[in-house]
């Protein structure tokens, strides 16, 4: 997974400057919007924009790949239905009917919204950890493992600062 992940990253940085290049004609010289495989039209700000915007623990999670202590997010008592987006940029990313109790101390989902996260490997520990982010702005959301529970039987395991909920 880590693997096909790190390819599939390869090829959408490969396909930029050629997507780029004949989109040309058509677009602004001023437009610089990247679009990302999925359609997701990626947000690019400077350090000093995102610490405008974020508190310095969301900053921490979203920009530097800090994980939030266990337990201390509010989010992991959230039961009501709703959707989990960015913290960074609003980006749906979880439905609250794929939140299970994982016991773990961090909000945790079996599913996410396809297309709105992407995957890199972290090697961060000694094991390689696959890591997940924004696919919009790119921030750090959490890690994904496979011991989650039917019918995807994966864990994405989401610190709570980065993301907000909106109720349904
Ligand atoms: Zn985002």
């Amino acid at each position: 997974m880590n693997r096909r992940a790190v390819l599939t990253g390869l090829a959408a940085i490969a396909t930029v400057p050629v997507a780029g290049y004949f989109a040309f004609s058509k677009r602004n010289l001023g437009d610089t919007k990247q679009i990302t495989g999925s359609g997701v039209t990626r947000i690019n700000k400077t350090e000093a924009e995102w610490r405008d915007i974020l508190n310095p623990q969301e900053f921490a999670v979203l920009r530097e790949g800090a994980t939030e202590r266990p337990n201390s997010s509010e989010l992991n008592a959230e039961k009501r239905p709703g959707t989990f987006v960015c913290a960074g940029c609003d980006l749906p990313l979880f439905k609250s009917e794929w939140k299970f109790g994982s016991g773990t101390g961090w909000p945790s989902f079996y599913d996410y919204i396809k297309g709105h996260l992407e995957t890199s490997a972290d090697y961060k520990l000694v094991v390689p950890r696959t890591e997940y982010h924004c696919a919009r702005c790119g921030g750090h959301q959490g890690h994904v493992f496979d011991d989650g529970p039917p019918p995807t039987g994966e864990r994405w395991r989401n610190n709570g600062v980065a993301l907000k909920f909106v109720l349904a």
